[in-house]
């Protein structure tokens, strides 16, 4: 069986991270929260600008690239603390905790053990 990962925090998942799929771990939904205009970076104070992207490359009415707002998301998820964010079909880990979430990030060859967070 072939093993797909959320592309935002590394949780494993059934289906490849595509329309319609939501990552019960971080909580997003592919081709809805990683649907991110330009525009809406610039406005939003919610959205974090990771290191080494520069968004003066961009044009405002510009959709961002996936693999950018995939590191953009992220980046918001690891500021947030990686909580796992929902829990519908009780699929949250009952001792999840930010170890668990640093191992996770691995998957997706994003190395945060080091970090302090
Ligand atoms: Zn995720």
């Amino acid at each position: 069986m072939k093993k797909y990962f959320c592309p935002i925090c590394g949780n494993s998942l059934d289906e490849e991270f595509s329309i319609g799929n939501i990552c019960p771990c971080c909580g997003n939904e592919s081709e809805f929260h990683d649907d991110i205009s330009v525009e809406y970076l610039k406005r939003s104070n919610k959205l974090p600008i990771p290191s080494g992207i520069n968004i003066s490359d961009y044009r405002d009415f510009e959709i961002l690239p996936k693999k950018i707002a995939w590191k953009i998301l992220r980046q918001k998820w690891i500021n947030d603390g990686c909580p796992w964010v929902l829990n519908l079909k009780n699929e949250r880990p009952t001792d999840w905790n930010l170890e668990m979430a640093k191992a996770q990030l691995l998957n997706i060859k994003v190395d945060i053990t080091n970090s302090d967070l």
